[in-house]
């Protein structure tokens, strides 16, 4: 049989080595599939009331706590939300059963930021894929290579780079696909990409265009299907052919109006404030922020979902999804809130 491009099976660094997982969530799911099909059979660690135990039960996986997965494994990678990583750390039962292991992080936020301290006989290595575990599977499975930060820093085994290395290539992402960095380039990178451009930047811009256009008097829907529905076509065509591509295959008129006016939009100021919120990432407030959020119970996060759950553009949506059979591929929903 043809090996799929995203496979890797046979021996490498990591035969004979056992891997846990601790988490079973987007990433974590995806991860111990792709493993598993590519050789390497993971235990997965999740504390005795989590609600994801059941379905990787039901995976077939074995599940055992996280300090007895972590204790029975030399490559452990840490799936669970970057918010816990700190308490995960600290409610170990001791620290010495890290000693001498390799930790494996899908984003680089908690060491990059010091949220953790493990013993320094440690390897720290980054395997962070570019996108949601859904697609990191779905690519796995149509033997599509997915591409993925990898890097390491604390090299206690002497081989932490090439652990990485097969890390990668076994859950989908050969080398090829492999992208060099540090912890702190994909924190700093990862999170100001999410909050300015990604997910917040981008939910700014339709929102401000959708109630811009439903202030000026046009309908909820109308203002729906001219500033949003048509954003992941868009999108495809930057992807595929570039900025200056995109604009090579819409109209003249969304070309021309378009470059007349997007330096009038996105100015200066724009810039200075897109400069303060690296400077809130890059000297890690936004990382004490969140870890503040969370030990004070996640209110503020739970308001703000709420208020986005209940905004205009949430609610057109909602009425417009079936109409205009909006699919995604997305199915897993956090709970309201993020716990
Ligand atoms: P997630 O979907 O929210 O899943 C988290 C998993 O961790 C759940 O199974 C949860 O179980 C479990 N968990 C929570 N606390 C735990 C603990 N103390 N010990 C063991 N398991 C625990 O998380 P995710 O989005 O996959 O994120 C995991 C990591 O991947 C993060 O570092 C994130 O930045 C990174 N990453 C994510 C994406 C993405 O698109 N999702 C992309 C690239 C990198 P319960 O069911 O009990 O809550
Ligand atoms: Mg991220």
């Amino acid at each position: 049989m043809r090996k799929k491009p995203g496979k890797k099976t046979g021996t490498d660094i990591l035969s004979g080595i056992k891997v846990a997982l601790l988490g079973y969530g987007s990433q974590g799911r995806a991860q111990a599939l792709n493993l598993r099909d590519s050789g390497i059979v993971p235990v997965i660690g999740l504390p005795s009331g989590s609600g994801s135990r059941k379905r990787a039960l039901a995976d077939g996986f074995k599940v055992k706590t996280p300090s007895a997965a972590i204790k029975d494994a030399g490559v452990i990678a840490v799936l669970i939300p970057d918010h816990k990583h700190k308490e995960l750390f600290e409610n170990l039962p001791s620290r010495k059963i890290l000693s001498g292991k390799s930790l494996i992080f899908a984003h680089g936020l908690s060491v990059a930021f010091g949220l953790i301290e493990p013993p320094a006989d440690c390897d720290f290595i980054l395997v962070a894929p570019h996108g949601p575990g859904v697609l990191l599977r779905e690519k796995y499975l149509n033997g599509e290579p997915f591409s993925t930060f990898v890097g390491s820093t604390d090299n206690a085994s002497r081989k932490a780079r090439a652990i990485g290395k097969a890390y990668a290539g076994r859950i989908g992402s050969p080398e090829s696909s492999q992208f060099k960095s540090s912890f702190r380039d994909e924190a700093v990178g990862d999170i100001f990409g999410e909050q300015a451009t990604l997910c917040g930047g981008l939910i700014g811009l339709l929102e401000s265009g959708f109630e811009t256009l439903v202030e000026k008097g046009l309908s909820p829907e109308s203002a729906y299907l001219e500033c949003v529905f048509q954003m992941d076509l868009l999108i495809d065509l930057v992807k595929k052919h570039g900025p200056a591509g995109m604009f090579n295959r819409i109209s003249v008129t969304a070309a021309y109006g378009s470059l007349r006016k997007k330096d009038f939009l996105f100015d200066k100021q724009f810039r200075i404030r897109l400069n303060k919120l690296y400077k809130d990432i890059d000297s890690g407030e936004f990382s004490k922020s969140l870890i503040r959020e969370y030990e004070s119970g996640m209110r503020n996060f739970s308001r703000q979902m709420k208020t986005a759950l209940e905004s205009p553009l949430q609610k057109t949506h909602n009425s417009m999804a079936a109409k205009l059979k909006n699919r995604s591929r997305y199915s897993d929903r956090r709970k309201p809130g993020g716990e």
